[in-house]
């Protein structure tokens, strides 16, 4: 092989090899030796300092020590194999050393009374540090060794590990290959704007992050690897957008209108929260801005995204408009019809509901009136993108509780005007701020941050299988001041028997517990038809049922403000997202309401952080961090945007200022050059197309 590039297969790269190659691809994906650079060290251990023996603490990671083996004794272990105990010692005292494997082949290979280099991490044991099977090496060797200073930990896997490619035998490859591709890679940022930017160079970046100088030095070559991950999601999301506002005109509202206004002052039936106020502000602005909207609204379960989203479909009425709202189940759509239709009866308009189970007659006359104009408001569930729905001048289309809907539905939405028209998307539970700016950077994001006043916070509380007594009694007291009580059970697929099983047992035993006719029990679940879950659902709501039996199906939105007991059974079986969406089922009255999360006596390390926290904290946007720390970004969004969210050294928990500073320098690079045209920036859009592999060619866009 001749010169080693970026782009040659690792196997070629010395100390590699083909059988090592093999399996470098299979456990880490590293197929060439630009796949090995960006194999970074998720930590350093500062090889440049050594401890003396009396200043070790338990606390510590990994020390090391400079001192000599004095004494190391081969003892019974555990059936047939031999343990090896040792002692270690500098000038301020000792301690212990045990390996539990491989004792003999040890003792042979270790020399008593030379200066060794000891590494590992001391735990405490019969009042003594001891370190099992650290690492030692020989002084002289230590010395003559490479590998000095901030030492890099790269991910190795049992497997690597076993071939000799740990920690250190990968730090070793990398060591390797930095010389060879010195020079070879070139900085992408113009020289000024690098340094405006105060930015380090790229390549020296690259070799301190792999081998740093310092901890300062570390500190600015990550901090530059990581702006130029966000670098490039955010150009890509920052360029669809403009792309969007040049290429999509949107209708023009020029103001707001009888309808608006008469509903504003006669029929709302509270005063706007300030947060509520403040995004309906941002989203008249684009409204009447003539480019076409595309605004996420996030915001926490209870917020009152409805309202908002019911006063912008006024505005489109006044504009001589037609509106619609997708949501997501039939229950929710519905649930959204009674309540619009309450709300707008003053206002005399015309609006439908249109969902899989309305039938041929009903639909065509909806179809009808759609498309002669008549019709002013269209609520439903999927069955709203359907090719013969046809509006004759859609002016605005919501979208309700946005995770359940792909990105290629929302467009088929477009395709129903000459214009596309407007789109609000409201989330149905928040997701984290640096999540939103890059798997939604390409929309615009309002946040309703604030809860209508008066809300009394929802008490969780944990409780075990075992005290389900306990907790059937507490719900007796409850319903007997008048309130109502979920009790949802798991239904992860809504397919196995198995689950239904479950369910059905649990429905049977509360209604044991709850005997008609003191109590009456619904049930509502995926496999009924929807009228019979509507009904149900109705009289669960009118107050004839005091409890609902139920699955997810309630997840989202529905809203009956006289329940204020939500039981979780299986409570640990369940995404934190999933949990706080369902708890935002009560707390809806002005009762105080509660949540209890039911569990078996077996917890997974996660599931009890899922259930501390629910109950820790009600604050939606706190709990979505936590789902991001323990599920990871790309899981949290589905497997749809995953590929972006393949962050490799930056990291959207801890890395948001760093985030916000990139997303700041793509806006004003764009402003000044839209079309990235000047030359001084050819090395960039070059870097660009080459991490997009050529699926979004920057030069193609104009
Ligand atoms: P979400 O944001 O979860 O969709 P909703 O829009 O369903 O929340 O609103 C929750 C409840 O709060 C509804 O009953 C709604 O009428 C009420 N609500 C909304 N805004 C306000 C407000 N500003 N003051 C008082 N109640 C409000
Ligand atoms: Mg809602």
């Amino acid at each position: 092989m001749s010169q080693i590039t970026l782009h040659t297969p690792i196997e070629y790269l010395k100390g590699v090899g083909p059988s090592k190659a093999e399996l470098l691809k299979k456990e880490l994906e590293i197929f060439t030796c630009h796949d090995l650079l960006h194999l970074f060290p998720f930590r350093y251990v500062d090889r440049s300092k050594f401890y003396k023996i009396n200043e070790l603490s338990s606390m510590e990671a990994d020390v090391q020590i400079i001192g000599k083996i004095t004494k190391l004794e081969e003892q019974p272990g555990k059936g047939r194999s031999k343990r090896l105990t040792g002692r270690f010692e500098d000038e301020t005292g000792y301690v212990e050393l045990i390996w539990f494997q491989g004792a003999r082949w040890i003792k042979s290979a270790l020399k008593l009374n030379q200066e060794y280099v000891l590494f590992g991490k001391p735990s405490v044991f019969n009042n003594r540090y001891s370190f099992a099977h650290p690492e030692l090496e020989l002084m002289a060797d230590f010395k003559a060794s490479p590998l000095q200073g901030l030492q890099p930990v790269y991910p190795s896997t049992e497997k690597l590990n076993s071939r000799g490619l740990n920690a250190r035998g990968l730090a070793k490859l990398t060591k390797t290959l930095l010389p060879v591709i010195k020079g070879q890679i070139e900085d992408f940022y113009p020289e000024p704007l690098r340094e405006s930017l105060n930015l380090a160079p790229l390549e020296a970046s690259y070799f301190e992050t792999h081998f740093p100088k310092n901890l300062e030095r570390l500190e600015k070559a990550r901090y530059r690897l990581k702006f130029d991950e966000f670098l490039f999601i955010q150009l890509e999301m920052v360029r669809q957008k403009l792309v969007h506002q040049r290429d999509y005109r949107g209708f023009v509202f020029e103001g707001l209108g009888e309808k608006f206004n008469k509903f504003y002052e006669e029929v709302l039936p509270f005063e706007l929260t300030g947060a509520q106020k403040r995004v309906l502000k941002e989203i008249r602005k684009d409204l009447m801005h003539g480019r076409h909207m595309n605004r996420l609204v996030q915001g926490d379960v209870g917020s009152g995204k409805t309202i908002v989203a019911l006063m912008c479909m006024l505005m489109a009425l006044d504009n001589g408009f037609q509106a619609c709202m997708m949501a997501p189940t039939e229950i929710l759509a519905n649930q959204h019809y009674n309540g619009i239709i309450e709300l707008t009866e003053p206002l005399g308009l015309e609006v439908r509901l249109l969902t899989g189970s309305v039938k041929t007659a009903e639909r065509r006359e909806i179809h009808q009136k759609l498309e002669d104009g008549t019709l002013d408001i269209l609520i439903g569930t999927h069955a709203l993108i359907e090719d013969k729905v046809k509006f004759k001048n859609l002016g605005l289309a919501v979208v309700d509780e946005q995770h359940r809907f792909g990105v290629a539905q929302r467009a088929k939405l477009w395709k129903k005007n000459t214009l596309p028209p407007h789109v609000l998307i409201m989330t149905a539970t928040p997701i984290p701020r640096t999540l939103a700016m890059t798997a939604y950077g390409n929309l615009d994001i309002s946040v309703i941050d604030e809860l209508p006043p008066g809300r009394k916070p929802i008490t969780t509380v944990h409780r075990y299988d075992t005290n389900r007594l306990a907790v059937f009694g507490f719900l007796k007291e409850e319903i007997a001041k008048g309130r109502q009580v979920y009790i949802v059970y798991p239904l992860i697929e809504e397919s196995t028997a198995m689950d239904y099983k479950d369910l059905m047992d649990g429905y049977e035993s509360v209604v044991r517990a709850f005997p008609r006719p003191d109590y009456q029990v619904s049930i509502v679940h995926g496999k009924m038809k929807a009228a019979d879950k509507d009904l149900e659902m109705q009289r669960f709501a009118e107050g004839k049922t005091q409890i609902m039996v139920a699955t997810t199906v309630i997840e989202v939105g529905v809203n009956v403000p006289n329940a204020s007991v939500m039981i979780i059974e299986s409570s640990e079986r369940f995404g934190l997202s999933q949990l706080h969406q369902l708890r935002g089922r009560v707390g809806r009255g002005a009762e105080q309401s509660f949540c209890i999360l039911m569990t078996g006596a077996k917890l997974s390390n996660d599931a009890k952080t899922r259930i501390k926290t629910m109950v820790r904290t009600n604050d939606g946007f706190e709990i979505s961090e936590v789902d991001m720390k323990l599920r990871g970004p790309g899981d949290m969004m589905g497997t749809r945007q995953s590929g972006m969210l393949n962050l490799k050294i930056a990291d959207l928990l801890h890395d948001g200022e760093i985030l916000q500073a990139a997303k700041n320098a793509v806006v004003s690079i764009l402003k000044e050059d839209p079309q990235l045209e000047n030359p001084k920036y050819a090395r960039l859009v070059q870097v660009f197309n080459a991490k997009t592999k050529g699926k979004l060619q920057w030069g193609r866009i104009s």
